[in-house]
C-alpha cells in the first residue's frame, strides 16, 4: 500500500498518518520531520533548508524530490508500503512523484486530504508543542504547563518557530496557493480521498 496524506498546517495529518501506519505496518516518512533532523544535526542540507522552515516557506521542488526520491528507492528495496506526509505539496512534488513511482512500477493506491476550516488551524497551531527528542505533539491552548515534559519519552517540550503567529498566517497562506491545487490534481488522478479533520 502506497499513501499520501496531506492537508494545511495544523491539520493533524502527521497523527492520522501515525494510527495508519501502526494499523498496516507501514513505513512512514515525514518530510517535515526528516527535514528538522537534518536541521538539528547541521548537515549540509539542514543548514540549507533552516531559512525556509524558521520563515514557513517551502524548501525548493528540486531539493525535495531528490530527498523522496532517495527514499522511495529504500522502501522498493525492503519491499515495504509507504506513507508520505507532508509530501508532495506543490503540482510540481506531485508530477515528479509520479514519474518516479511510475518508473519503479509502484503507483499510489490513495491519497487522502485532512480538511480543517482555518479559524479553528489558526488556533491549534499557537498551542501546538512539540517533543524535542521523538516529535510527538501535544496542544495547550493556554500556555504550556509548568515543569511539562513529553508523556511518551520525557523528552522537553519546546514551541517550534514556525508555530508563532505571523509565521502561521504565512504558512496557511502558502497552502492555500501552492499546496490546495493537490486536490484538482488528484481528483483527475482518481486517487483523491477527503477526510474531515475536526
Ligand atoms: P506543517 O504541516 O505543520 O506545516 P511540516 O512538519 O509538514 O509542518 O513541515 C514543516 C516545514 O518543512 C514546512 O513549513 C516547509 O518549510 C518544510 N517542508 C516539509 N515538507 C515539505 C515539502 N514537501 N516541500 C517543501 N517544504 C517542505
Ligand atoms: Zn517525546
Amino acid at each position: 500500500m502506497r499513501l499520501i496524506f496531506f492537508g494545511p498546517p495544523g491539520s493533524g495529518k502527521g497523527t492520522q498518518a501515525d494510527m495508519l501506519k501502526a494499523e498496516f505496518n507501514l513505513e512512514k516518512l515525514s518530510t517535515g520531520d526528516l527535514l528538522r533532523n537534518e536541521i538539528k544535526i547541521n548537515t549540509k542540507l539542514g543548514k540549507h533548508a533552516a531559512q525556509y522552515l524558521d520563515s514557513g516557506e517551502l524548501v525548493p521542488d528540486d531539493i525535495m524530490i531528490e530527498i523522496i526520491e532517495h527514499k522511495t528507492m529504500e522502501f522498493k528495496e525492503k519491499d515495504t508500503g509507504f506513507i508520505l506526509d507532508g509530501f508532495p505539496r506543490t503540482i510540481a512534488q506531485a508530477e515528479g512523484l509520479k514519474s518516479m513511482l511510475k518508473r519503479h512500477h509502484r503507483p499510489l493506491d490513495a491519497v487522502f486530504h485532512i480538511d480543517v476550516p482555518k479559524e479553528i488551524l489558526i488556533k491549534r497551531l499557537c498551542s501546538r508543542w512539540t517533543c524535542r527528542h521523538c516529535h510527538a505533539i501535544y496542544s495547550f491552548p493556554e500556555g504550556l504547563p509548568k515543569a511539562e515534559v513529553c508523556s511518551a519519552c520525557g523528552g522537553e517540550l519546546y514551541q517550534r518557530d514556525d508555530d508563532k503567529k505571523a509565521t502561521i498566517m504565512n504558512r496557511i497562506k502558502i497552502y492555500e496557493d501552492k499546496t490546495m491545487p493537490l486536490i484538482k490534481f488528484y481528483k483527475n488522478e482518481n486517487l483523491y480521498i477527503k477526510i474531515n479533520g475536526f
